[in-house]
């Protein structure tokens, strides 16, 4: 069966690779130079590295049983990770239950309050009554304002920039029920993963597997329009050079382009009544001769910083993997429609900058090798007040023709661990539409 594929951020090229070895032969259409979207990389030239911070949480059971599938059970590496704050200008680590304990800004009182918090919102199954509620109302009612001030608004500012005020509780639901699984049982420690080589290593490998199966990815094709066939079975996908005859078409892209390129009578999507609003992101990879912090993350209760948390990733990367240098991240997550998302570079740079100096005072100019800001503007829809019923849910009305975003999550943060589960979810619901062809091994594949 000849399959296309629009979008290749891990979703597309998932579904390439998973099809692929069913024995399909897959196009995947991105509109990029380069593959990878969210999860793309960066070339810095002595090395390369994700465009934005990636990490894997022990839990992450079905991207970690990918990353196997596909080879790469050999490149992923586990490191124990500190968590931090920074309050009243001074650094906290909160890594383990000691330091928890002796966290200066809490009393006694308001850590037995944040643990209680914790413990309650991981044992809720409900998670739809939690959308009736701010994440704010919700933490104040359980944390006590101390707590919620010196702990969960900074986290809150960390992830959602300002926007937190108008999100529901069922954000901080998911988020202690991911971030939590992160630590060791036993000795109560954060481990995070990664894959040897980033992301990079990952598009790679899909990208061979895809190409040995006689799959093809055309980079900087923009699909315009994906039309039902004329006069017969299948889907047709038009991109500004020329128009494709497909069996069958999966379209992995945001909602609002599906609107625009998909013929109406492919698929409907619903009208809520109510836009959905998207977080962006701006993002400073820096890359320093000295180690900026022994933090994997830093989050800021201080309003003079300009960002909303500290990234250590050298903390997690093994040291070739950044030539002998240090990576990170300043993160600073916006509303898509903010006009801080399209100010220019150097303003943003010199703003970043000043604050680091604020919170890093011995950093010099010396030993900044580079500074970037990278900029995403759909990073995921804000989860507002009773979300699960704002977002327009696409229904396809063509045999041929099938969606599959991660707009369609509702109780649960974007990761990759969600993109690899809703993948498999969408293969076992669609399963019988794609009969299979000659089945191959990846091993075959690569070979
Ligand atoms: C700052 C940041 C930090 C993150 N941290 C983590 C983390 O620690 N752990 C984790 O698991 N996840 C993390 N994520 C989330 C992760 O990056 C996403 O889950 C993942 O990349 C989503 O993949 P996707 O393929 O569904 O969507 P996307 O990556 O958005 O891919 C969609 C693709 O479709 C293409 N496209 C759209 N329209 C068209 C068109 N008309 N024609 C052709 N191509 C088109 C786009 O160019 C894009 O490449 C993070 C994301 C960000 C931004």
């Amino acid at each position: 069966m000849k399959i296309g594929i629009i979008g290749a951020g891990l979703s597309g090229l998932a579904l390439a690779q998973k099809l692929s070895k069913q024995g399909h032969t897959v196009t995947v259409f991105e509109r990029d130079t380069q593959v990878g979207g969210l999860a793309t990389y960066e070339d810095h030239g002595p090395f390369v590295f994700d465009r934005y911070y990636h990490v894997i949480l022990p839990s992450d059971r079905y991207l970690l049983s990918f990353i196997r599938e596909i080879g790469l059970a050999d490149k992923l590496r586990w490191e124990t990770t500190l968590t931090g704050f920074f309050v009243e200008e001074k650094m906290h680590s909160m890594s383990s239950t000691l330091e928890f304990l002796k966290f200066p800004p809490l009393s006694l009182w308001s850590k037995f309050r944040l643990a209680t918090t914790i413990l309650y919102c991981s044992r809720i199954n409900d998670w739809k009554r939690l959308e009736k509620i701010t994440v704010e109302d919700f933490l104040l009612r359980h944390s006590g304002r101390t707590t919620y001030e010196k702990m969960w608004k900074p986290l809150l500012l960390a992830k959602l920039g300002e926007n937190y005020r108008r999100v529901s509780a069922v954000f901080i639901w998911t988020y202690i029920k991911r971030m939590f699984s992160a630590r060791d049982s036993s000795a109560s420690k954060e481990q995070m993963g990664h894959v040897h080589g980033g992301y990079k290593t990952v598009f790679d490998r899909l990208e061979q597997t895809i190409a040995a199966a006689g799959g093809r990815i055309a980079l900087n094709t923009s699909v315009q329009r994906i039309a039902p066939a004329k006069g017969g079975s299948g889907v047709d996908i038009v991109t500004e050079n020329r128009s494709e005859h497909f069996d069958k078409v999966i379209f992995t892209g945001p909602v609002n382009i599906l609107q625009k390129v998909a013929d109406d009578s492919l698929v409907a999507v619903e009208d809520s009544g109510h836009e959905v609003e998207y977080l962006g992101v701006l993002c400073m990879a820096l890359v320093t001769r000295k180690p900026l912090t022994d933090f994997y993350i830093l989050n800021i209760a201080d309003r003079r910083i300009p960002f909303t948390g500290v990234v250590g990733m050298s903390n997690i990367l093994d040291s070739d993997e950044t030539a002998g240098t240090h990576l990170t991240y300043l993160p600073k997550y916006v509303l898509s429609t903010d006009a801080e998302l399209r100010r220019p570079e150097d303003e943003l740079q010199r703003e970043f900058l000043d604050g680091l100096r604020l919170m890093f005072p011995d950093l010099k100019d010396e030993d900044i090798v580079s500074s970037r800001i990278h900029r995403a503007f759909k990073v995921q829809p804000l989860q507002v007040l009773n979300f699960s019923e704002r977002i327009p849910k696409s229904a396809t009305r063509h045999p041929d023709f099938f969606v599959h975003n991660t707009a369609q999550f509702v109780n649960n943060t974007l990761n990759n661990n969600e993109v690899i589960r809703a993948v498999e979810a969408f293969l076992e619901k669609h399963g019988d539409c794609f009969e299979p062809g000659d089945e191959r091994s990846d091993d075959a594949l690569v070979a």
